[in-house]
């Protein structure tokens, strides 16, 4: 088939048929799709036979590129042998070797953030809980910790989260998110949870810092008021004689908030108030983890080990959905019981532990250990942050934040005061269109543009990137 008749058609189909997750079904109807039909590296090819620029990693997911070599063959190994059996009631290989692969990255024995961390402050991570994407890991989490704090003693167990976090869509997930647009429509059918400030320094009505540009500018400058709250809401529930089961957060770095960066030392001390209230934590590293935003977990760069950890997205380096869930023995032991007792967890799915995932996240593991992976991550990170300071010449710039290889660009109206642009104006969907329009596709969260390359892209192709949201930009809001 040619290939203009070949867009037509996928695109007809789509539109007929195909119901889009967090789209705008109307808007999306009114305008023509980009039908991808293949990928190598970062790079997209659509129908059409145009290529893009995987900016986002097809929405955080990628780590080493499309169509890498070895997980390629890692799946096409395993298909020889089986795609599928269920763990329910069975063992597999891919599956087993991954959950050791998983516990030996989650508790390092040298040189992470780690060294030096008590052993009380340092549970050790030991059993694996897999299911299908970053949602329903949240969710076993959630479900593991409230069950562990009810045999425990715990007659309500209450959640604290961030503010602006999110952390899936499933139910569970949905009550300890807080961003209003996504959860408060099914608020009638969610658990209450409570949330605390987040550390939106560029927003925050406590940061003393002068709205200066970046060059110039120190982030923060306050007194830790947003720990301070934490500090009196941790106390005031425990005065209610029901203290928190668990802090969940995602560290470093909440995405869908708009890409809000942590500064230094923040997670350690709200972790340590947190622990010092007794509290369970619970990290979603289903953006942060597998060297997105550190070596390979964040919240080991903080120095802070949880009671579980939450993985998705970068686990099959973006190839299948699959999740894993990781906990402690003590937490574990409290499901043992005899048959009849119904201490069993009651959680699970049809494809939990799936052999095609598995074998792909072992080849993805692989290919992320070796130090010509963690050069090249190195040398894009600096690349971006030597890159990103040409944007700080737009107008409409508000706030650049970098963690690793995320960065969130803030638009507003006008750097010196900055008024964010109204919702209704799409500000962060126009400039990702007038990207993809320049061959590099990416999605915003409100009006923050993300940039999330695959860490195999190239100093010149991460160029092609900042200078596409620069010339975006430019080209919506003037100079
Ligand atoms: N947690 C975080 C931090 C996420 O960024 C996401 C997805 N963006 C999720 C959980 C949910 O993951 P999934 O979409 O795979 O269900």
């Amino acid at each position: 088939m040619n290939q203009k008749p070949k867009h037509d058609l996928l695109a007809q189909l789509d539109h007929k048929y195909v119901w889009h997750p967090f789209t705008q079904m109307r808007d999306w109807l009114k305008s023509e799709p980009i039908v991808i039909t293949s990928g190598k590296g970062c790079a997209l090819r659509d129908a059409k036979g145009l290529e893009y620029l995987d900016a986002n990693s097809s929405i955080w997911t990628n780590l080493h590129g499309h169509a890498h070599p070895k997980i390629n063959a890692a799946i096409q190994r395993q298909l020889k042998k089986i795609a599928h059996s269920s763990a329910l009631g069975f063992a597999n290989e891919p599956a087993s070797l991954l959950a050791e692969r998983l516990v030996k990255m989650a508790n390092p024995k040298a040189k992470s953030g780690l060294d030096g961390v008590s052993a009380q402050q340092r549970p050790h991570l030991g059993k694996v809980f897999f299911s299908d994407d970053g949602s329903t890991a949240m969710e076993v989490a959630l479900k593991l910790a409230y069950a562990y704090a009810r045999r425990t003693g715990r007659k309500q167990p209450r959640f604290l989260s961030l503010d602006g976090a999110y952390h899936g869509d499933t139910v569970g997930a949905v009550s300890l998110g807080h961003i209003d647009l996504f959860h408060k429509a099914y608020a009638g059918m969610l658990f209450k949870s409570d949330k605390t400030p987040a550390p939106y320094c560029y927003r925050c009505p406590h940061n003393r810092a002068k709205p200066e540009r970046a060059d110039a500018r120190t982030y923060r400058k306050c007194n830790w008021e947003c720990l301070g709250k934490l500090e009196t809401q941790f106390a005031t529930q425990k005065k209610k004689g029901n203290p928190y089961a668990a802090f969940a957060f995602e560290p470093l770095m909440q995405g869908a908030a708009g890409m809000i960066a942590q500064p230094e030392g923040w997670l350690r001390r709200a972790t340590d108030v947190a622990r010092g209230h007794g509290a369970h934590l619970i990290a979603d590293e289903v953006m942060t983890g597998f060297g997105r935003t550190a070596s390979n977990f964040a919240c080991h760069k903080e120095g802070v080990q949880p009671d579980f950890m939450a993985l998705a997205k970068g686990l099959t380096g973006g190839y299948l959905p699959m999740a894993a869930t990781l906990a402690t023995q003590k937490v574990f032991d409290a499901f043992l019981g005899r048959y009849e007792e119904f201490k069993t967890f009651f959680h699970g799915h049809s494809f939990t532990g799936n052999q095609l995932g598995a074998s792909a996240s072992l080849a993805n593991l692989e290919i992320l250990q070796n130090q010509e992976s963690l050069r090249a991550r190195k040398i894009l990170e600096k690349t971006l942050r030597e890159e990103l300071k040409v944007l700080w010449a737009s107008p409409n710039i508000g706030d650049i934040r970098q963690v690793g290889l995320v960065v969130g660009i803030e638009l507003v109206r006008d750097w010196r005061t900055r008024e964010p642009f109204a919702l209704a104006e799409r500000a962060g969907i126009r400039v990702c269109e007038a990207m993809s329009r320049k061959g590099v596709l990416t999605r915003p969260v409100g009006n923050v543009i993300v940039l999330l390359p695959p860490y195999c892209t190239t100093p010149s192709q991460a160029r092609r990137m900042v200078r596409a949201v620069y010339e975006a930009c430019e080209e919506l809001f003037g100079k």
